[in-house]
């Protein structure tokens, strides 16, 4: 059965062979076996149900997030003379209906339309009425509440689909899933585990970079002059912080664009259209920007700030080498990225529970710029991705001249303090009392009282709080979750007080000349 799916590939859309995972996916969804597929960003998830599309009877319906997407989806498929449409409120009420009595008529092959649709009793109706080839849910970790992008209008149609009683087969894809994620969407759409197909997550020609404690924008600027014919989107943690990089960099004469909620429609479509084109080269954007923009070329994506957690980053900057080539993915980080990103975790809209979960993923996230290990396996690991076997030797971790140094004196020394401040307290307020800062709250509780104060006040707090976060993300020191996280001995920490385990770390390394202009 399957060397009709290849003759498919081939005749309709002139590929040779099926890339990892895509054979494996069409083979359960056309012996009408419910299927969750996890590839990463240009794995190529919309074949997978686009062949099961062709040679199923019925039209398929397929649910997407975005209503850029579905444009571009549906463009795609009737340049190759594939009958397809979507159905979303950017259309007129005369279109959607027009589109509607098409659909009845089953004139389409391929429909595309947005959770929201499902609220029109119409729309429900015809699709009860006519033969369904199957359902697709892209971007299908909007269905999970434990997803970084919930949608509930997306959850919420899964039992109204359910009651309609004529869907084949129901097909889940996406690129982010941990493994809250994929249970959550198994039981949500009766997905058996034989039928879950994770091709693993591995980019490999990605490099990772983590730039710690250099002028951002002079960063920038910097990259930009060395980079001036590739393209690029430079991703900022608020529509602020974009308009701000925006200004600066269009005032230095570079051709930037600029894409947020904030915007109005016209000015969006406007910037997108003229990043897409290459008509100009940097896109300055807020996580507002991206999901579903398949621009194939985009050779760096810098994080202008720490993004909330890693199924975010990893997803922001996978956009980059789309179609296979060499490409950089670069997070600037600063310490005060992570209050902002607590405040933002605050100010938000979830329950108490929600947001002790954000709470931990933010944690992964401050755990991923200060581990010293390779870049690509903590993101693998973070998603339960044991593929990958060895270091990526690609990322900024793998590949910087560092000097290793032996940091255990320090690290007992932070490791008792913490004891003695009663494991009560946060990396601010032990690095103020290591340093001996004289903070009005430190003497309210007295911990200018502490033997440790002061003990290490040769460093300065910043060092100490990175060496702090360097131990946590070593996990030889922990912490308890939450808005304000607390520091915890753990097993690993009693091992290094007792001097059964010593510490390195890689210092900074030296700058060159270059470098230390805009330092
Ligand atoms: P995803 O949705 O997983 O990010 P897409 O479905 O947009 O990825 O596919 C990414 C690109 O790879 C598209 O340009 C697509 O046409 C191409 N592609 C998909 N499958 C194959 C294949 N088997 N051989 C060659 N190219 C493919």
């Amino acid at each position: 059965m399957i060397a009709e799916q290849e003759k498919l590939l081939q005749t309709y859309f002139g590929y040779e062979s099926f890339r990892p995972g895509q054979k494996e996916v069409i083979n359960h969804i056309i012996h009408t076996n419910n299927t969750l597929a996890v590839m990463p960003t240009g794995g190529g998830k919309s074949l997978c149900y686009q062949i099961p599309g062709l040679s199923l009877n019925g039209t398929a319906i397929i649910i997407s997030p975005l209503i850029s997407l579905m444009k571009d989806q549906v463009d795609a498929l009737q340049a190759l003379g594939i009958p397809a449409t979507f159905i979303n409120s950017s259309l007129t009420t005369e279109e959607q209906r027009t589109r509607l009595r098409e659909l009845e008529a089953q004139r389409y092959k391929f429909v595309y339309v947005a959770p929201e649709r499902f609220e029109s009793s119409m729309f429900v109706s015809i699709i009860r009425r006519i033969p369904i080839a199957l359902v697709a849910f892209d971007e299908a970790h909007c269905i999970s509440q434990w997803g970084h992008d919930f949608r509930p209008s997306y959850r919420s149609i899964v039992p109204q689909l359910k009651q309609l009683n004529n869907i084949p087969v129901y097909v889940a894809l996406t690129a982010t899933a941990t493994e809250e994620v994929i249970s959550d969407i198994q039981s949500m759409l009766d997905i058996g585990a034989e039928h879950v197909v994770n091709t693993g997550f591995e980019r490999e020609n990605l490099a990772f970079h983590i730039v710690k404690g250099k002028d951002r924008t002079s960063y920038i600027r910097s990259f930009l002059q060395e980079h001036t014919d590739e393209s690029g989107i430079i991703y900022t943690a608020t529509r602020k912080q974009a308009d701000s990089v925006y200004e600066q960099l269009q005032k230095r004469g570079i051709s930037v664009a600029k894409y947020h909620a904030g915007m109005s429609e016209t000015a969006r479509k406007q910037a997108q259209a003229a990043f897409i084109h290459d008509e100009c080269s940097v896109m300055i954007a807020t996580n507002a920007f991206g999901m579903g923009i398949d621009k194939s070329n985009v050779r760096y994506v810098i994080h202008y700030a720490m993004p909330m957690n890693i199924e975010s980053y990893y997803q922001e900057a996978g956009r980059a080498g789309r179609d296979g080539e060499a490409s950089d993915c670069i997070l600037l980080f600063s310490p005060q990225d992570i209050q902002l990103q607590k405040f933002l975790i605050e100010q938000s809209l979830m329950d108490e529970p929600a947001k002790q979960n954000e709470y931990k993923k933010l944690q992964a996230m401050v755990n991923y710029c200060h581990t010293q290990g390779c870049l690509s396996s903590f993101i693998l690991d973070y998603f339960n991705d044991t593929s990958l076997k060895q270091n990526c030797g690609r990322c900024s971790n793998c590949v910087e001249r560092l000097e290793k140094t032996d940091i255990t004196e320090e690290a007992q020394m932070i490791l008792s303090c913490v004891k003695r401040m009663g494991e009560r307290f946060g990396v601010g307020m032990t690095a103020k009392v290591l340093k001996g800062s004289k903070d009005k709250k430190l003497m309210d509780f007295n911990l200018h009282q502490l033997s440790t104060y002061g003990i290490l006040s040769a460093y300065t707090e910043k060092e100490l709080t990175e060496r702090i976060h360097f131990l946590v993300a070593e996990q030889l020191l922990a912490t308890e979750e939450g808005k304000f996280p607390t520091l915890k001995l753990n097993h690993q920490s009693v091992d290094v007080l007792k001097g059964k385990r010593s510490v390195t770390m890689y210092t900074a390394p030296i700058p060159t000349s270059e470098e230390a202009d805009y330092q």
